[in-house]
């Protein structure tokens, strides 16, 4: 059976040039798409594509995305720092790997992965005339460098496959029918036969991602893990020193420590006025939020030669010592390119060594001291890590309660959840976009379609 109302309404007052409609009173579609992100559209995308290659005409098949904002892709427009990481170069396997630190994750978006992959999305942008570059650390770009790019060709194929999207329409409420779903956005109602809730973590609120689809989600049956902040900044008690501010550190090694319990990353690493940020303390930072909220406090410690064992570094300042015994002590750290010059003071104040130490007179218990702090150099304690700074939110819809290969609801039949909604993180790279395209095209796609009468 067709869904009975379909197509009422929408698609005959579109006369906005953007393609945006507003819609008036009750409305009804076949399918209808929760978030206008990068899963809602490749979820039209895809639902469009599988209705159009079974004959399925675009008014047999009313497909929906209702965006609370006044258009879609916020985020991609933000993605990148306005430059877009769009995906990640390699195979299925990289991808998984490199991307995404839990097994639960890579064996639940294994299916997605397969089913819409970094060559399918960079394909799909190439038909719109957006060709894109792999640079040499995999990360994939628009050549253009311009996510303004990658928004535009996104928002003419929704026109192109003739998706209805209404904007500035905040959803409050959805209810499973006896057959649909009943949705309320502010004042208005929408029915439909599919819902897909493709609404985005809850980090960067001002972009729309407020988690009101995690409330949605639970009000249908699900449950959620708690959402905490990934990808963000650490914030350091006390603040680092104004003349550390702008410092940044080469392939570092980050640590969070407490009470025994030890998270750690290697990376590139940028201090702030308020404590670190760079890829390693984004990275780090879902880790050390977990740490946080379980021990109330951790501290966060620099390991200058993460390469080397403590025993290593230690053979290394005695051979050297021994070897260069008029040599001023600041003068080796200064030469050492791990070590940025700003930071050799605090190295030195932090090892008790006086500034016009030599290597000749420094005693074994200082060597040691400098050894120590060569390789666990404190920063600070954590004061926070918040939540909506980071570029995305961990936690969101449990994994277990979606099927892996379809995206569907396994509590509430016809519901499909996609996108950064679901409980699964992915590391700086391009992988939290690409896990985006491909739950959202896998929800889309594994739509049944009604049978024809
Ligand atoms: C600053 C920043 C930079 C980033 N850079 C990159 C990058 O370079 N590469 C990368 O891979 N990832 C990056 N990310 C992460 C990536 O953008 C997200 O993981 C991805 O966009 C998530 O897609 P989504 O469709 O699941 O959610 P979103 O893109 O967040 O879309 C969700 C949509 O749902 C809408 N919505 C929410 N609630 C409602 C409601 N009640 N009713 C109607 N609509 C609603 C929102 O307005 C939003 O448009 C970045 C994130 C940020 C914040």
């Amino acid at each position: 059976m067709r869904s009975k109302k379909r197509g009422a309404g929408y698609g005959r007052e579109n006369n906005r040039s953007d393609g945006f409609e507003r819609s008036s009173g009750h409305s009804c579609s076949d399918l209808l798409i929760i978030g206008g992100g990068a899963a809602g559209m490749c979820a039209a995308f895809a639902a469009r594509k599988m209705a159009r290659s079974q004959g399925i005409g675009d008014e047999q098949f009313v497909i929906t995305i209702l965006e609370r904002n006044s258009s879609v892709g916020a985020k991609i427009r933000i993605s990148g720092g306005g430059r877009c990481n769009i995906t990640h170069a390699g195979t299925v396997k990289d991808l998984l790997r490199k991307g995404f630190q839990r097994k639960v994750e890579q064996r639940f978006l294994r299916h997605a992965l397969h089913a819409f992959s970094n060559e399918d999305v960079r394909a799909m942008l190439a038909t719109c005339g957006v060709e894109t570059a792999a640079r040499d650390d995999g990360k994939v770009f628009p050549v253009s460098r311009n996510a303004r790019d990658v928004l535009e060709a996104f928002q003419s194929m929704l026109l192109n496959a003739g998706v209805h999207l209404v904007a500035g329409e905040r959803v409050t409420r959805a209810e499973r029918l006896e057959e649909g779903f009943r949705v309320a956005s502010e004042g208005r109602e929408h029915t439909c036969r599919f819902l897909v809730l493709a609404t985005g973590g809850v980090s960067y609120r001002q972009t729309g991602t407020t988690g009101d689809g995690l409330d949605i989600a639970i009000s249908l049956g699900h449950s959620v893990v708690k959402p905490s902040p990934a990808l963000a900044p650490i914030y350091l008690k006390p603040p680092p020193p104004p003349e550390l501010v702008g410092v940044s550190l080469r392939g570092t090694g980050l640590r969070v420590q407490c009470s025994g319990t030890v998270v750690s990353r290697n990376g590139d690493v940028l201090i702030t006025h308020k404590g670190v940020s760079g890829p390693a303390c984004l990275s780090l930072s879902v880790d050390a939020a977990l740490l946080l909220n379980s021990h109330g406090k951790g501290e966060l410690t620099l390991d200058f030669f993460p390469d080397h064992s403590s025993e290593e570094v230690a053979v290394l300042l005695l051979r050297h010592g021994e070897a260069h015994g008029s040599q001023f002590i600041r003068k080796y750290l200064q030469a050492q390119q791990a070590i940025p010059s700003a930071m050799v003071p605090y190295v030195m104040l932090q090892a008790g060594i006086d500034r016009q130490e030599k290597w000749g007179s420094l005693t074994k218990k200082a060597r040691r001291s400098l050894q120590r702090t060569l390789k666990d150099f404190s920063l600070g304690w954590l004061k926070s890590i918040p939540l909506d700074a980071g570029e995305v939110s961990a936690g969101g819809v449990a994994l277990q309660e979606i099927h892996p290969g379809t995206m569907e609801s396994r509590v509430c039949s016809d519901l499909f959840l996609c996108g950064e909604l679901l409980d699964y993180t992915g590391e700086v790279g391009g992988f939290n976009l690409q896990a985006a395209f491909s739950t959202g095209w896998l929800a889309g796609s594994s739509i049944r379609y009604p049978v024809q009468a």
